[in-house]
């Protein structure tokens, strides 16, 4: 795993046509054509991986998928396995985001099978932890994303636990253009860290992403933090121009 890693999670945007373009304009910037290989990665729609990775295979970019099912395969109208994802060349899933924790009713748990199905898989889970602004306020910021990241951690077996990456999302910050700032997220961050630790000191070494608005203003200043990896970046990464600088900054 690349130590600094930024990942574009482009949610439900785009169209075909517009999302290819997008691809393009970013796989054929300088960027990326002397980037480490899997250093940077687009989360698309699912009915866009075909394309995506039509795209991108060659390139220094990868893909992802911005979910999976906690099933492995069945009855299970309208979901999307792991194995269906791999089929594709799929390198990450985004599992547990915030948004799906919100509107889709993910428990904590479920979060926890699908970093195994995808593990399963030999796709990478990106896992989202964070708290929301009345958590924060209430001082139990902690307490949330230690409650979100055990439950993940308690749902795989030892030997599977390093294919993780983690990323911190607090929620507050998340599409509302309000960044943590660099010592709140490193805060966090530093936590995130101690607690993997107590597991084991190699699980210490995990890449843990920042996610919250990161636009490239504030981008340097997040990887200069010791314990930020890299960023999940929203609606930055709808963007070439932004996104490439976000990914230079992190290079
Ligand atoms: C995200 O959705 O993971 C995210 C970080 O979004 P944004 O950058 O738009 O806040």
């Amino acid at each position: 795993m690349p130590r600094k890693l930024v990942i574009g999670n482009w949610k439900m945007n785009g169209t075909i046509a517009s999302n290819a373009r997008l691809l393009r304009e970013i796989k054929d910037d300088s960027t990326i054509t002397e980037l480490k290989i899997g250093a940077a990665a687009v989360c698309v729609p699912f009915l866009h991986v075909p394309e995506t990775q039509r795209i991108l295979t060659g390139s220094a970019l990868r893909w992802g998928v911005q979910d999976i099912s906690a099933f492995r395969e069945g009855a299970y109208t309208g979901e999307i396995s792991a194995d269906m994802a791999a089929e594709f060349g799929t390198t990450y899933a985004i599992v547990g985001h915030s948004e799906r924790r919100l509107y889709h009713g993910e428990a904590l748990t479920t979060v926890g099978v699908k970093a195994l199905r995808a593990i399963q898989a030999s796709i990478t889970p990106v896992v989202c932890v964070g708290e929301t602004l009345r958590e924060r306020e209430d001082g139990a910021a902690r307490e949330t994303v230690e409650t979100q990241l055990l439950a993940v951690l308690d749902s795989l077996p030892a030997d599977q636990m390093h294919s993780l990456v983690l990323a911190y999302e607090p929620v507050w910050a998340i599409g509302t253009g309000r960044s943590a700032s660099p010592q709140q997220a490193q805060e966090m961050h530093e936590f995130i860290r101690r607690l993997l630790r107590t597991r084991s000191e190699s699980l210490a070494d995990t890449t843990i992403l920042y996610g919250g608005s990161v636009k490239p203003a504030a981008a340097a200043d997040l990887f200069a933090q010791n314990d930020i990896d890299g960023a999940l970046v929203g609606g930055a990464s709808l963007e070439a121009g932004q996104f490439l600088d976000i990914v230079r900054m992190a290079a």
